[in-house]
């Protein structure tokens, strides 16, 4: 591991400007993926700034009926929240299918969404990755791609192109965070600024090193929930190859209301799919208006993948995404819609 100076300081102003005026400079918070790349020589930053207790670490409601989770608040406790659990069911049971307790202890609000991708090429430092070095290649095409993206991708992307890139995010927590249309609370050095959830993450667009629109220096300090209409239901299936300690192949987090047995809003997002949480627009279009029924469910998920690209790769490929999000979109919103179904 390359030495790096560590600062602990007082507050977040102090923090940002630690951060900002040093671009080498990075912060931490539980360190459950950063201390990992620095070990693996992932990550080989010159300053370490520790942001842990330096936010709030407290959940509050806000004027309008929703919440404010401080960056502070651990995935265990935010999932444990009285008022998340009761509220955005799909947030608590996000979190709960993401990682391990221990880690979960460990892992943050602020934190979480920032994790970067498992990609296997972009944690083996001797395999060329254009996200951890520009125009060095991508690896995984041609490679294995069982995790890869299926989304947001081009049908044949050429693996030499310095911005070509079909990773996917691997937080569980981001996908139901995209579907409640969170906000994301920044301070930066020119200030503060409210960025909408979905809007957080970006497809790597020629610069795959980028997974956010956060400037460097700029630190999430809150993550707002918007109130959710009272007959509004939520939830988040992920699957994955192991039962548990395992990253998504695809999940899906849904947010419903339905009247008199027809749809009156939806919001869906996919997780294991893409470069950045998927927010799935056409399938929402398609759910508007139409009854909770198996077959309109499978047409709202078939419009989105419509567009889909499955990756041709050592492992097979991940060709299989495709049906199985799509039997995951059904059998999410089926059980949302347990009195549609009888
Ligand atoms: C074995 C294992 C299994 C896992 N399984 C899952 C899983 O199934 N699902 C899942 O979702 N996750 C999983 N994770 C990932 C885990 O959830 C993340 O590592 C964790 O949420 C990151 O939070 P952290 O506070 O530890 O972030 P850190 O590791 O401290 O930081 C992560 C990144 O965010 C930046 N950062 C941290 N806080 C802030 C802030 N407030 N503002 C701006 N930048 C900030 C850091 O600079 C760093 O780049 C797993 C991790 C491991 C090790
Ligand atoms: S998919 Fe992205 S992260 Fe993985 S090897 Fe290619 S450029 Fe690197």
């Amino acid at each position: 591991m390359k030495p790096f100076a560590f600062a602990r300081p007082a507050g977040v102003a102090e923090a940002v400007a630690a951060v900002a005026g040093d671009p080498a400079a990075v912060f931490l918070a539980g360190g459950t993926n950063l201390v990992d790349h620095l070990r693996l020589g992932v990550a080989s930053p010159g300053l370490v700034v520790d942001v842990r207790t330096l936010t709030s670490g407290e959940v509050t409601g806000t004027g309008n009926g929703g919440l404010r989770i401080g960056a502070a608040v651990t995935n265990s406790e935010l999932a444990a929240e009285p008022r998340v659990r009761a509220r955005y069911p799909a947030l608590a049971q996000a979190l709960l299918a993401g990682a391990s307790g221990q880690l979960r202890n460990m892992a943050t609000t602020g934190g979480n969404p920032l994790q970067r991708t498992r990609c296997v090429y972009f944690q083996d430092v001797t395999m060329p990755c254009n996200k951890r070095e520009r125009g060095s290649g991508c690896s995984a095409v041609g490679g294995y791609t069982r995790y890869h993206a299926i989304l947001g991708v081009p049908p044949s992307p050429d693996p030499s192109a310095p911005g070509t890139c079909i990773a996917t995010h691997p937080s569980d927590m981001a996908v139901a965070l995209a579907a409640l249309d969170a906000v994301v609370q920044v301070q930066g050095p020119g200030g503060t600024r409210a960025i909408p959830f979905t809007e957080l993450h970006r497809l790597p667009g020629g610069e795959p090193a980028k997974d956010t629109v956060l400037e460097h220096g700029e630190l999430i300090t809150a993550i707002d929930l918007p109130p959710l209409p009272s007959r509004a239901r939520s939830a988040y299936r992920k699957v994955r190859d192991r039962a548990s300690y395992a990253f998504a192949l695809v999940s899906v987090a849904a947010v419903l209301e339905v009247a008199d047995g027809r749809i009156a809003d939806a919001r869906l997002a996919f997780g294991g799919v893409a470069h950045k949480p998927w927010r799935a627009t056409q399938a929402e279009q398609a759910l508007r208006g139409q009854p909770a029924t198996d077959e309109i469910f499978r047409a709202a998920a078939e419009a989105e993948l419509a567009e889909a690209r499955p990756q041709p790769g050592l492992d097979g490929g991940n060709a299989f995404k495709v049906p199985l999000l799509t039997r995951t979109v059904v059998a999410t919103l089926r059980a949302l819609t347990p009195e549609a179904q009888t």
